[in-house]
């Protein structure tokens, strides 16, 4: 069996998902082979770094007005495309999500708590301190 570490993004985010995960895990032995990592932000950091996104509408590219510009306004790095604001990128599409996130995954985020390998990092700090911080505990699970 290959063991090389991967990890996947936003899963589970429902109690169903989670409990059919932990059911999954517990088959195959993998309980303790598992570790979860909860990125932790105030609602208003999340939702600026939301609201302040622009993607390339050619390839993809994410850029954002706090943290990340792109060297010529409006217009891709990569590959020169116009930039965006994506519809579900909005003040108003944002805080749904985050109401939906409240109520559909956070109980997800206590119950991992209680019953997995469960780390917090706080993300409210700039992008390079926080990739930091995620890079730390990832030598100290690795050790
Ligand atoms: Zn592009």
């Amino acid at each position: 069996m290959n063991k090389k570490p991967f990890a996947i993004e936003g899963f589970p985010s429902t109690i169903n998902q989670y409990h059919l995960f932990v059911e999954f895990l517990k088959e195959g032995h993998l309980l303790q082979t598992i570790v979860l990592i909860y990125l932790d932000c105030f609602a208003e950091t999340a939702l600026k770094r939301i609201v302040d996104r622009l993607t390339c509408q050619e390839c993809s590219q994410i850029y954002n007005l706090s943290y990340n510009l792109p060297r010529q306004e409006n217009r891709c790095d990569r590959c020169g495309g116009i930039l965006f604001h994506r519809p579900e990128d909005s003040l108003a599409y944002a805080k749904k999500r985050l109401q939906t996130f409240k109520d559909k995954t956070y109980p997800v985020i206590q119950l991992a708590d209680e019953n997995l390998s469960f780390f917090k990092i706080r993300t409210d700090s700039p992008l390079k301190e926080c990739l930091t911080d995620f890079n730390r505990l990832l030598h100290i699970l690795d050790a």
